[in-house]
């Protein structure tokens, strides 16, 4: 018998296939090494002052597209249509310039301590600040606060007297010149309507003692008919049926000439997923469905950079075989969360069954349906779609802090991995 024969032979097809696996880790293990450093480089450059929030400011949002698109074009994805842009319009509103506010005499800072309501028109000069309480809500039907600003002591408490509180600071049934609201970290949206009064977000600790007067002085500038751009690309597949990949690269941009909103994690994170994906899939042989890549422009307004792609689609939207919408995946210390999992289920089930193989992620957690983002234009059309977020992790939001060095990335690599083996898999 040649034992001894065969387990030499066993050894040395063993040590070749060690020697083959080694050599595949280290080619994926370089091929990711440079992507890890290139979803730092789109993050940081999305999220630089450079592109001034990314919003409809200072050109924050055609800085921001003309970036995706040379990215695009230099990792070798192909334009939907031509020249990558789908332009549209849409009314905006903004407050540009310098903006001050003292509360009696005491200058606060813009972004930090306070933000002006996104819908606010121009506002100038003294204004009286009158504290009324919402007990007494009644007893001030007839009151003329037509040149106060206003601060509703909410001394009742409970859920109800909160949706009141929120009913009567902006809807304005007061008829007043504004109101202070007291939050614990001012935080900002866009809006695409004007309003004659002023909502002023000012953090808690600075208005422990209700200021008598303000000296309050911006400007807005309203747009109509601003034009931005959606972003797209894809990749030739076997099959003319697509796996669609979106992601918005809009935030809220600037607030007067300090205040930006630089969208790390909302949502330079998810277009960073989307063109590191884009690159990896180039490397990687021609994939079984066309893969399309779509960055949306003014999502933070409502959407509105979807909803027009659904109406004005490049191709049959029943051509998507799934879409997964990535908006907010810059962290992942306790996984991802899908929504509209609980609606496809076999989808859910495959990237479930992938990371138990792969121990990619800390957990997959479902939820329902909600128009919260991008997906949902699409799924009302009736379009197969998730949108995935990662949980833990930063959890600023909207405000000026939202920025590269609180992301911990924590789940990014292995996010793409597991979309790029779905890829695989899914037929
Ligand atoms: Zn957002």
């Amino acid at each position: 018998m040649c034992a001894k024969k065969t387990i030499i032979i066993d050894y040395f097809s063993q040590m070749q296939k060690i020697i083959i696996s080694f050599i595949a880790f280290i080619i994926s293990a370089s091929l990711f090494a440079q992507n890890i450093d290139y979803a730092k480089t789109v993050i940081n450059k999305l999220s630089s002052e450079e592109f001034k929030g990314r919003g409809f400011v200072e050109n924050g949002d055609k800085i921001a597209a003309n970036f995706i698109k040379s990215q695009l074009d230099s990792i070798g994805i192909k334009s939907l249509n031509t020249n990558f842009f789908q332009k549209f319009e849409l009314p905006i509103n903004t407050i540009q310039g310098e903006v001050n506010l003292s509360l009696e005499k005491t200058k606060i800072n813009l972004g930090t301590d306070y933000l002006i309501s996104p819908n606010a028109a121009s506002s100038s000069g003294k204004y009286k600040v009158k504290t009324i309480k919402l007990s007494k809500i009644s007893k001030y039907a007839k009151k003329d606060f037509s040149e106060k600003f206003l601060y509703i002591n909410n001394d009742i408490n409970t859920k109800e007297s909160k949706k009141l509180y929120r009913e009567l600071i902006y809807t304005n049934s007061f008829n007043a010149r504004g109101f202070i609201n007291p939050v614990d970290k001012p935080t900002h949206r866009q809006s695409m309507v004007v309003d004659s009064f002023t909502v002023l977000n000012i953090r808690k600790d600075l208005i422990l003692n209700i200021p008598k007067y303000i000296n309050i002085d911006f400007k807005n500038t309203f747009y109509e008919n601003y034009q931005t751009q959606n972003v797209l690309g894809y990749i030739q597949g076997e099959v003319d049926s697509f796996i669609v990949f979106t992601a918005h690269y809009d935030h809220l941009g600037k607030q007067g000439n300090t205040a930006t909103f630089y969208g790390a994690n909302d949502n330079a994170s998810g277009c960073s997923m989307l063109l590191n994906l884009a690159d990896y899939l180039t490397k990687k042989e021609k994939p079984h469905y066309s893969i399309a890549f779509m960055f949306f422009s003014a999502e933070e307004a409502g959407l509105v950079g979807s909803a027009y792609y659904v109406n004005n689609s490049i191709f049959d939207l029943q051509k998507i075989k799934f879409l997964f919408n990535l908006d907010m995946v810059g962290t992942g210390e306790k996984g991802i969360r899908i929504v509209n999992s609980t609606i496809f289920t076999e989808e859910y089930d495959l990237l479930v069954k992938i990371n138990d193989k792969e121990n990619y992620l800390k957990q997959i957690l479902k939820r329902g349906e909600a128009a919260n983002s991008d997906h949902h234009p699409f799924y009302a059309k009736g379009v197969p779609a998730y949108f995935i977020f990662t949980t833990g992790g930063s959890s600023e939001y909207h405000n000026v802090y939202d920025k590269p060095e609180k992301l911990s990335l924590f789940a990014f690599e292995n996010l793409l991995l597991l979309l790029s083996d779905f890829i695989d898999e899914y037929r």
